[in-house]
């Protein structure tokens, strides 16, 4: 039989047929992706076979499906392997918040790089719009405009006032959606406001905190009435940026990949040469300093980068 894996708990896994029935499966003995190293042979999102056992109440996985993407964190602090997140993404969708809790243009910013490493579309979500009307609206404008200019779509919405929700509703239809998002974006009302009914988990994140120990958080699947999946991932603020060297960096900022050729230097770093063709758009303001800004604090990263993935 064939499903997809809309949860796991690390050695159990729902499993969703196409009939819309959920059976918890299990993996036994080796199964392994080719040429991942990580610490979850089966993530959410993967299309897997599976056997019924004989109670034909639970099964197991006997095969995991080619994935179309996938996107992983590190395990382990320093540690190589990695935990995979979440596979076969048609889209990964960022709430961030200009008040209350105002999101970090730079936390955007690694959002969108990571999201350009993997391939996968990104979509920023400003939520609160209630909160900025009369007050924020230059702001939000600035902002919107800074990465629509690069590409990103941006859409502003409310829960409260129920604006952009239509929007937000099209946007979700019939995909599988990652989301992504600090908490205290309202992230999880949103959610309920586009599709009632669908309650995110929140405020459990506090148990890893406490302990003071990485504890690993597993992504969950939902499906939407109105087609398609959103894929939460709670306690995780935003996913890593793995093993990424300055050119990486470079050519995953679309403004800065753009200018490349331009530089004089082909091995230009966009830092201190002369010739700069990046640097050059930064002083007249054809790519946003912010945005600069990021991409330096993103080359010059330690492990200790406050922006980084967090289980917290
Ligand atoms: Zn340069």
């Amino acid at each position: 039989m064939k499903g997809i894996v809309i949860k796991s708990t690390g050695s159990n896994y729902l499993v969703r047929t196409d009939d819309g029935s959920v059976l918890s499966c299990k993996v036994r003995g080796k199964l392994r992706l080719e040429g991942i190293r990580a610490t979850n042979p089966v993530s959410v999102g993967d299309i897997v076979e599976f056997d019924l056992e004989s109670d034909e109440a639970t099964g197991v996985i006997t095969k995991i499906h080619p994935r179309k993407n996938y996107i992983v964190r590190k395990a382990i602090k320093q540690s190589k392997e990695t935990h995979v997140i979440a596979a076969n993404i048609d889209q990964t969708l960022l709430v961030a918040t200009l008040l209350m809790p105002e999101t970090p243009l730079e936390f955007i910013d690694r959002f969108l790089v990571t999201a350009e490493a993997y391939k996968v579309p990104a979509i920023l979500v400003f939520n609160k719009l209630d909160l900025y009307q009369g007050v924020l609206d230059e702001v939000l404008e600035e902002t919107m405009d800074i990465y629509r200019n690069i590409g990103y779509r941006c859409i502003a919405v409310s829960s409260v006032t129920g604006d952009g929700i239509a929007e937000l509703r099209d946007i979700l239809k019939d995909k599988t959606t990652l989301l992504s998002g600090w908490s205290g974006t309202g992230k999880s009302t949103l959610i309920n406001t586009v599709n009632p009914g669908l309650n995110l988990r929140t405020g459990e994140v506090s148990m890893a905190t406490m302990s003071g120990k990485h504890t690993t958080t597993f992504a969950e699947m939902f499906q939407l009435d109105f087609g398609g999946y959103i894929i939460d991932t709670p306690g995780i603020r935003g996913f890593g940026i793995i093993n990424m060297t300055p050119e990486d960096v470079s050519h995953n900022f679309p403004e800065i990949f753009s200018r490349l050729s331009q530089c004089k230097f082909y091995n230009c770093t966009h830092t201190h040469e002369p010739g700069c063709a990046v640097k050059n758009a930064v002083d007249s303001g054809e790519i946003a300093s912010s945005r600069y800004h990021s991409y330096i604090s993103i080359i010059n990263d330690d492990e200790s980068g406050k922006y980084r993935t967090k289980s917290h």
